[in-house]
């Protein structure tokens, strides 16, 4: 049986790429009828905060990534890894190393010096006939794994393919600080295997610790599972995606007014395809998901392509739907339903995310200040308000509805012999303060009588 997992670190906030992470796990483990686990990775006690908890449960639940189990907290599992470093120990997999952070430093500087990279030389690994300093006094001991000295450790990465990495190169890293805490790549290794999981699929800023992670699950006994590494996902200038670049978590994407579906269908497409295909909901994702498709190129995040497919999602969606998705407070100040509707329905196509759509119905639903000087000197003349003037009585003496009014708006150009956008323009500008909207009749029947004619006396 498949099972997969996310692992995020709460340290901070919930990133863009992290949910990518979360979302390749989640449909491959779905494809495979298999399990999709959660585990909070809060070992680094100083670093974790409850609020980040909070940020990732949010953030999955937000994206209907739904885990399999109750959320896996690593913490709680310090008496296994220590359990198993204490059986590294007594297996002659693990030693005590009382170097002081002094000797460390000096190691690292002479390995600089020799143009090496920096690596513990060895002066308490204990070897057949080697005799090791004598214990120096008050200090406790880290303990580090022995790795092996020759070989290679080769995996076929199910993105990047096969990898091999000298074991010359690989640190005996430590598997537990002197303050007695496990570190990451003991706790990841203990906790993976005993979930079962099959497939570690993660951001490839973790290959270098899956060699290293390799030898642990051996010399623990334990079935190394396969590994699969996902390329960085980039800004638009080709660097690593970043808090430079704009929004990079999840919960600032759902306050620009982004839906679940369209953030999940984004970050799928984004190093991974189905062909041409571009649209996927989550379950079509599920059932068409492999390994095989992900890309092992870094991928370009592209923020248009993401509001597209918002206005995709955006479009699906009944009023109801959308009604309970917008701010509060937009929602105390505008609570005509019916004119909302409406607005929603004439603005539904040029809308990228909730945002743009309450930012529209405000420019609809209030009194235009201030209106741009450029504006006004572009369209507005003593003729034009002849015609806003002449309008106005039309529209006065008529029902106050879309249709009647673009009759009455069509019937005037043509008796006038002018174009449309004679006076729709200066409407548009009088009405709401800016040149750009959908039908100007549909949007005088939604302003209604009353606004349409104090907004147009007050600017005439
Ligand atoms: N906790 C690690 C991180 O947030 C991930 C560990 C893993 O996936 O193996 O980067």
């Amino acid at each position: 049986m498949i099972k997969t997992r996310f692992a995020p670190s709460p340290t901070g906030y919930l990133h863009i790429g992290g949910i990518r992470t979360a979302i390749f796990n989640y449909a491959f483990a779905k494809k495979n009828n298999g399990n999709f686990f959660l585990r909070i990775e809060d070992t680094d006690l100083e670093r974790s905060t409850q609020e980040a908890v909070d940020k990732i449960l949010e953030g999955m639940s937000w994206l209907n990534l739904k885990h399999d189990g109750d959320v896996i907290y690593q913490a709680q599992n310090f008496d296994r890894h220590k359990a198993i470093i204490a059986q590294l120990l007594e297996q002659g997999h693990a030693y005590e190393c009382y170097a002081s952070k002094e000797e460390l430093e000096k190691m690292r500087q002479d390995c600089e010096m020799k143009g090496i990279k920096p690596k513990y030389d060895g002066t308490w690994r204990p070897e057949e006939g080697k005799k090791l300093p004598p214990l120096p006094k008050g200090v406790t001991p880290v303990i580090r794994f022995k790795n092996p000295v020759d070989g290679n450790v080769t995996w076929e990465d199910q993105v990047k393919g096969q990898i091999t990495v000298s074991n010359e190169e690989l640190d005996d890293l430590i598997l537990q600080r002197s303050d007695g805490s496990p570190t990451y790549n003991l706790s990841v290794v203990v906790d993976d295997a005993d979930i079962g999981i099959t497939h570690v699929i993660r951001g490839d800023d973790h290959i270098n610790n899956t060699p290293r992670q390799i030898n642990i699950y051996k010399a623990c006994g334990f079935d190394v599972p396969l590994f699969a590494h996902l390329s960085m996902i980039h800004g638009e200038d080709g660097q690593k995606l970043s808090k430079r670049h704009g929004a990079s978590s999840v919960t600032e994407y759902r306050e620009l007014g982004f839906l679940p579906e369209a953030v999940n269908n984004y970050l799928a497409r984004l190093g991974w395809s189905h062909g041409d295909a571009e649209i996927f909901s989550l379950d079509e994702l599920c059932q068409l998901f492999s390994l095989k498709s992900i890309t092992s190129s870094p991928s370009q995040f592209d923020i248009k392509k993401l509001q597209w497919l918002n206005n995709h999602y955006l479009k699906q969606k009944t009023f109801d739907e959308i009604e309970a998705l917008l701010d509060p407070q937009f929602m105390l100040r505008f609570s005509n339903r019916k004119q909302l509707l409406s607005i929603f329905d004439l603005y539904k196509d040029r809308c990228h995310t909730l945002r743009e759509f309450e930012a529209n119905a405000e420019t609809v639903l209030t009194k235009p200040e201030n209106i741009s000087h450029d504006l006004l000197e572009k369209y507005i003349s003593e003729n034009s308000i002849k015609h806003l003037q002449n309008l106005s009585n039309l529209f006065n003496t008529s029902e106050f509805t879309s249709e009647s009014i673009e009759t009455i708006l069509k019937a005037y150009v043509k008796s006038e012999q002018i174009k449309f956008p004679e006076v729709a323009m200066p409407l548009r500008v009088v009405l709401l303060g800016t040149d750009q909207s959908p039908s100007i009749g549909q949007i005088i029947a939604i302003i209604g009588k009353d606004n349409f004619n104090s907004r147009l006396s007050e600017q005439i």
